[in-house]
């Protein structure tokens, strides 16, 4: 990188000379050069003097970097500092290093996305980040980078060929898939604020934590069975054969005992460790579906990953926490309002309608409950719908067993779309502990005991 700077400067004289020459050829031709006027200009005409928009007339320099080798940070910020039309294309092929030994934690990120992230204080700096399998879709933000007058950084990841289980182009897209490495940038050539300048355009369901997907397989039975799951940090790294030591495939006869998927362990760690240890799905050598616990280390890892995910999300305007803010206290005024104006009017001057507001939701197989202020069954799945919040855990986690009425607030729309562990899932993660799963209504549904249990604190 300093080679490349220092020719770059060495050249700038020649450079000088060149633009000064077109200038007053430039002048000369339309018959406009006035000596006395003109002469004392360009030989005060200084290197640092260049705008954005001459320095163009001159190819850029493009740097490759790895992202492993020594320096790289310091030789990246004195690139991007430098605010000449350098390009650098960083080589990312490991994202998760192992810290020094007695710190018990990853460095995670420090090879990848968080160079990246640094990039975009410099402000006039065009950032873009991608993995390899996801060039093709970026191919317009990469044409405005290489366009950009001043230095742009280009982070790709590019696995090396044999760390992970996978191919190079399936290890890159889950890597993108996952959030260990998402696809973003940053175009200062946009405006001026960070609204219209950076996009996450391209990620997965760029609104959620991990992005989730439908898996249907045969169980034991020869039955098809249909599971909602989160692709997350651990499920990626789990394909990169250096890490196996994390995981631990768990026999089947011990599937019941204390385990949750790391999806949920993600949502809300258990506060004693041996009460809920986090498994992945995966696939044995005999294609038989089996559960890895994975080991706390990674789960922290795959915690710091989804810190860098909000951070991401926040700048991309998704849900960003002021805004959370500012709508949950007009919510809460606005309620209040409301309260009042119902307070003020008579029962019998209410009118009554159906599905509008209901206190409470119960969602019996194939019935919608009446409103029932009194006493709901603890036995019925049920929502107090005027309670909820709309942070769209729910909805988003069952889309087809939960849906919002006109106030933007959820009630149980269909059970049968979905598993009692979905329910006792979405109560689980409901902020506002709204939800009341019940009973089960499907005694063939597998981990009903365990269900039951976990169901029990919201009945
Ligand atoms: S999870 Fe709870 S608060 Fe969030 S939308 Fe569903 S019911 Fe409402």
């Amino acid at each position: 990188m300093s080679a490349a700077l220092d020719s770059y400067r060495q050249r700038l004289p020649d450079m000088l000379s060149l633009l000064k020459a077109l200038s007053l050829a430039e002048l000369e031709v339309e018959g406009q050069f006035v000596e006395q006027l003109h002469a004392p200009i360009f030989d005060g005409m200084q290197s640092q003097d260049f705008t954005a928009a001459e320095l163009q007339f001159f190819p850029d320099y493009l740097v490759t970097l790895d992202s492993d080798a020594p320096g790289v940070q310091a030789d990246l910020v004195n690139a991007l500092a430098s605010g000449m039309p350098i390009k650098v294309l960083l080589e990312v092929q490991d994202l998760l290093e192992e810290a020094a030994p007695g710190q018990g934690r990853f460095s995670f990120g420090m090879r990848g996305s968080q160079l990246a992230s640094m990039a975009m204080t410099f402000g006039d700096a065009f950032v873009l980040q991608s993995t390899a399998s996801n060039l093709l879709q970026m191919r317009d933000g990469i044409q405005r980078g290489l366009r950009h007058a001043g230095p742009a950084l280009f982070s790709v990841y590019a696995p090396a060929d044999g760390e992970s289980t996978l191919p190079c182009y399936l290890a890159a897209a889950s890597a993108m898939q996952s959030r260990a490495f998402p696809a973003f940038s940053y175009d200062p050539g946009r405006g001026s604020d960070s609204a219209v300048r950076f996009s996450l355009a391209n990620n997965p369901q760029p609104d959620v934590d991990w992005p989730l997907e439908y898996l249907t397989y045969a169980d034991q039975d020869l039955q098809a069975v249909t599971e909602e799951l989160a692709f997350t940090f651990v499920d990626f790294m789990l394909a990169d054969r250096r890490h196996n030591r994390h995981f631990a495939v768990v026999p089947r006869a011990h599937w019941g005992e204390g385990l949750i998927s790391a999806r949920q362990w993600l949502k809300s760690p258990p506060a004693d460790a041996a009460t809920g240890l986090p498994f992945v799905l995966a696939v044995d050598d005999a294609d038989l579906l089996c559960r890895v616990v994975v080991d706390e280390r990674m789960m922290r890892a795959a915690q710091r990953c989804r810190e860098s995910w909000h951070r991401l999300q926040e700048l991309g305007g998704i849900h960003d926490s002021r805004v959370e803010a500012l709508l949950a206290r007009e919510k809460a005024l606005w309620e209040q309002a409301r309260a009042v104006d119902a307070a003020a009017l008579s029962p019998a001057a209410v009118p009554a309608a159906p599905g509008n507001q209901p206190i409470v939701t119960a969602a019996v197989p194939g019935t919608v409950a009446a409103e029932d202020e009194a006493a709901p069954d603890p036995d019925k799945a049920y929502i107090e719908t005027l309670r909820c919040s709309s942070c769209n855990e729910c909805t988003l986690a069952s889309p087809k067993m939960f849906a919002y009425d006109q106030n933007k607030q959820a009630y149980i729309a269909d059970l049968k779309a979905g598993t009692y562990r979905q329910l006792v899932e979405a109560a689980e993660s409901c902020q506002v502990s709204v939800i009341h799963p019940g009973k089960p209504w499907n005694p063939d549904e597998p981990g009903l005991d365990e269900l039951i249990e976990r169901a029990r604190p919201f009945r």
